[in-house]
């Protein structure tokens, strides 16, 4: 670690030995009935001469489990042998929230997603944060972020790159997308310097960060799974850790998507119960009709339309049907050449 760190997380590996380690963050936690206690984040290590770094993390949300499963299998199966320079894995990166399986903390409420750059001397999802962005993310060359819908939404399984410019300038970021080989993927403009994310971190730190959103609805299917490990093997083989040979072909094309700004989300108008008119993969158009949101404490009342304020690909749906006004129902994303 540099001698300026002033994270207050300790990791029990050397980033610099060759092999395979496994150990954990120590985030120092005292409480009632644990005084001099630390919160076991773990992380894996593999190094094989000198190379890129790769930094893999999932778990960011507790309950979104693809990347999780994922990282669990990489772990096991990734050779160090077989690999040049470094890969620096933590699948669960928000413990606390992973091991209770929900998308914050219920140690401290936090969003590590939403808490990017951290405090060093912060809540415990502070801290964690801080530590990402100022100790992990400068040793690494590239950063996948692996998420998913959580609980509350489900995707068509995508891989994304947030930090993408219209200008054309976020060339390296393009090529990574295009190497991971989903058979969707979009890009946004959402995740640039100033944001509080994971991938915000990694633009300030002048890293690419790209990230999935490999499913959701707080559960894994066969089709997100492989896109993300097939994904993730790509990005190891583009960045030269992995062989060419290593490369796992798509089975299609990548379709690629632009997610864009307030008009490509339909939010929930009123309390009540989500009736989706639309599916995931629909194409709709402006002003189309997406659900309605009936009142069963006044089944004789009409129910509330919402409506898709622009042309689209349905690529993210509401899972739960009980929803209160505000509450995300849609996002689309229209098709992009890149
Ligand atoms: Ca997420």
């Amino acid at each position: 670690m540099p001698a300026t760190s002033r994270s207050r997380i300790v990791a029990d590996v050397d980033f610099d030995r060759s092999g395979r380690q496994h150990g954990f963050l120590r985030l120092f936690h005292s409480v009632h009935a644990s005084a001099y206690g630390f919160i076991p984040i773990p992380i894996v290590v593999l190094r094989n001469g000198d190379g890129p770094t790769a930094l893999l993390v999932s778990g960011t949300h507790g309950d979104e489990y693809e990347g999780q499963v994922a990282l669990c299998n990489l772990v096991k199966s990734l050779d160090p042998a077989r690999i040049q320079g470094r890969v620096i894995i933590l699948p669960a990166a928000n413990f606390p929230a992973a091991m209770a399986g929900r998308r914050t903390s219920p140690i401290d409420e936090g969003n590590l997603n939403r808490l990017f750059p951290g405090d060093p001397d912060g809540t415990v999802t502070e801290q964690i944060a801080y530590h990402i962005e100022h100790e992990l993310v400068p040793m690494a060359d590239l950063v996948c972020d692996l998420h998913s819908g959580g609980s509350s939404l489900m995707y068509v399984p995508s891989a994304l790159f947030g930090g993408w410019q219209r200008d054309g300038s976020s060339t390296k970021g393009v090529a990574a997308l295009k190497a991971f080989g989903s058979p969707v993927a979009y890009v946004a403009e959402t995740n640039q310097g100033g944001a509080r994310t994971l991938s915000g971190g990694a633009a300030r730190q002048g890293i690419v960060c790209l990230g999935t959103e490999a499913g959701g609805s707080g559960h894994v299917t066969r089709d997100a799974l492989s896109m993300v490990q097939r994904g993730v093997n790509n990005v190891l083989v583009h960045l030269g850790i992995l062989p060419e040979d290593a490369r796992i072909a798509p089975d299609a094309p990548t379709r690629f998507l632009e997610v864009g700004g307030p008009d490509y989300f339909v939010y929930a108008p009123e309390n009540g119960l989500f009736e989706p008119l639309v599916e995931l993969g629909e194409m709709v158009r402006a002003g189309q009709p997406a659900a309605l949101i009936h009142l069963p404490e006044t089944p004789w009342a009409e129910p509330a339309t919402a409506h898709f304020a622009r042309d689209g690909f349905v690529l993210c749906k509401r899972v739960p049907g009980r929803t209160v006004r505000g509450d995300c129902l849609f996002h689309l994303g229209t098709d992009i050449a890149l």
